[in-house]
């Protein structure tokens, strides 16, 4: 099974995956977890060409064919790999990322930015995705108080662009209904812990 985390700049995300894990471990179920842009050499060698707060002049094209040319090394090295071998795959952020991001909030397009994602990694969907849906307002006040986050390109983005990523998720969601949950994020860590993992025990141990 290949299950997807997505959702805004702190909603939390990678926190709940991280003790997702621990759980699952505990249930004795095999789990490889791993995040996008990265999660491989290659792709953490692309992750920080796109992230890097030096690049301004990136255009938005190449910044959606970067996450592209990261997510095909990453999924047919690793992800791939993972799920032949009869492994749950959990992913911090994946193609939705893509589609949100570029697609609606940068104004490719989401079909556009499908198609080049078809191009990297064939007609691959996750089985299950949980959106981590938030206020953006709630989102970047959560990641201005965690002052030790790594510095990214998007960082000088605007309230804007963020209401703008979020309806993106929600086009998504429009589009994908049967294989996206989405989920608050705007309680605390351990309520959405909670109902992320009744989501998953009931997938995963089925
Ligand atoms: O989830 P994480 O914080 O590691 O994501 C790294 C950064 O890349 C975030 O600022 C996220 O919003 C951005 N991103 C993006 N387009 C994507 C995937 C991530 O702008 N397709």
């Amino acid at each position: 099974l290949f299950i997807t985390f997505e959702g805004p700049e702190g909603a939390g995300k990678s926190t709940v995956l991280a003790r997702i894990v621990e759980l699952l471990i505990e249930e004795n179920i095999e789990v490889m977890a791993t995040r996008e842009p990265g999660g491989i050499e290659i792709s953490e060698k692309i992750r920080e060409v796109i992230l890097n707060p030096n690049h301004t002049a990136m255009d938005e094209h190449t910044e959606a064919l970067l996450y592209a040319a990261a997510r095909s090394q990453h999924y047919f090295e690793k992800v791939e790999p993972a799920l032949k071998q009869g492994k749950l795959v959990l992913c911090d952020r994946f193609i939705d990322s893509s589609l949100a991001y570029q697609g609606h909030a940068r104004g490719l397009g989401i079909e556009e930015v499908l198609s080049i994602n078809e191009f990297a990694i064939g007609k691959q969907m996750p089985d299950l995705t949980i959106l981590f849906d938030l206020e953006p307002e709630v989102g970047l006040a959560r990641i201005h108080a965690h002052s030790d986050r790594e510095v990214n390109r998007l960082d000088v983005e605007s309230l804007a662009f963020h209401k703008k990523v979020r309806q993106g998720y929600r086009e998504v969601v429009k589009r994908y209904p049967n294989r996206i949950v989405v989920v608050n994020a705007d309680q605390s860590i351990e309520q959405v812990i909670d109902e992320v993992w009744k989501i998953l025990k009931e997938v995963v141990t089925k």
